[in-house]
């Protein structure tokens, strides 16, 4: 069983973290959150006195942070986990993050003679604690082939999307593709009230025609058709429409870098900052069809 350092033990890192334990690793864990941490070393894990130590004499380290600006601050510099950590080790960060930074702090630790992996995660809390993540995986095969059994301790779909970065494209790419269809699912039911169609109806036509897809299915904006889906508890994330902007946003500085076209997941990223500015934001994201109702 590997020695592992993690760092990052919000509410995605520290079921994560958990999992690993449960999986017999030995891990050295580092948070800023004396309460997160203490969560951890309750479950059976190592405190590190900081997140440089918690690199020291590990084989793998896992790095579970907000945002690009995290990443690099934990990553690089003299007390970073690159000059902290031993040469060889495989550094895994599973943040969801900018692409630059994702291959610059991989084309770092390739300088300082380690290996690194970009690796988000779609799945939320429930996944990171039932072990069903998906991971989305960037850079080279060897550290790819190191890294999957540690990563199917905490994931059931472990995907490699080829060279460094790639994972945090997968991952924008996808969210993008989500923000946008639950604004046009949440249209249609809206529309549909208003034209006197009931949404069970609706969901029951479209759920087996071609509108059909996982925003509809798996997350009915509406209460009713989908038992499970955050409109049956008043949009209580979940997924909140704060980390839907945070990832739109991603997208859209992407997109302007790649010169690619998005005007929908533009006018989506509007509507998701839209909720924000009016305190919204920790709402689910499904929660936009309030937006659209005009309710918020
Ligand atoms: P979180 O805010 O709950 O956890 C982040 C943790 O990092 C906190 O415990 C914080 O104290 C810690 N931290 C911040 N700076 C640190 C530092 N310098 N050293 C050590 N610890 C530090 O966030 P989360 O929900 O766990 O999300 C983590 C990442 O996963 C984000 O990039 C997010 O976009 C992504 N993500 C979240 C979800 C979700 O549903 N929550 C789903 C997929 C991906």
């Amino acid at each position: 069983m590997a020695a592992i350092g993690f760092i990052g033990l919000g509410n995605m890192g520290g079921p994560m973290a958990r999992n690993l334990v449960k999986a017999g690793h030995r891990l050295k864990v580092f948070d800023l959150s004396e309460k997160a941490v203490a969560g951890l070393v309750d479950a059976g894990a190592e405190k590190a006195a900081t997140a440089a130590d918690a690199a020291r004499d590990v084989e793998i380290v896992v790095t579970m942070l907000p945002a690009g600006e995290h990443v690099r601050a934990v990553y690089l510099g003299t007390d970073g986990l690159l000059a902290a950590a031993r040469k060889g080790t495989l550094f895994i960060d599973s943040s969801t993050i900018d692409v630059p930074t994702a291959r610059e702090v991989i084309a770092a630790a390739g300088k300082a003679g380690h290996a690194m992996l970009d690796a988000p995660v779609s799945g939320g809390v429930g996944g990171a604690e039932a072990g069903t993540l998906t991971f989305m995986v960037g850079g080279a095969d060897e550290a790819f082939a190191r890294a999957k059994p540690i990563l199917e301790k905490m994931g059931k779909n472990i995907f490699h999307a080829g060279a460094a970065g790639n994972g945090q494209v997968a991952k924008v790419c996808n969210n993008m593709i989500l923000g946008i269809s639950m604004i046009g699912v949440s249209e249609a039911f809206v529309l549909a009230e208003r034209l006197g169609l009931d949404a069970q109806t609706l969901f029951d036509i479209s759920s087996t025609a071609s509108g059909q897809c996982w925003s509809m299915t798996s997350y009915c904006p509406v209460p009713g058709p989908v038992p499970t889906s955050p409109a049956n508890r008043d949009y209580k994330p979940g997924f909140t429409a704060g980390m839907m902007l945070k990832d739109l946003r991603l997208a859209q500085d992407a997109a302007k870098t790649a010169k690619a076209p998005t005007p929908l997941g533009a006018q989506a990223a509007q509507l998701y900052a839209l909720m924000e500015a009016s305190g919204h934001d920790s709402l689910d994201f499904s929660g936009v069809i309030k937006l659209i109702k005009g309710e918020i």
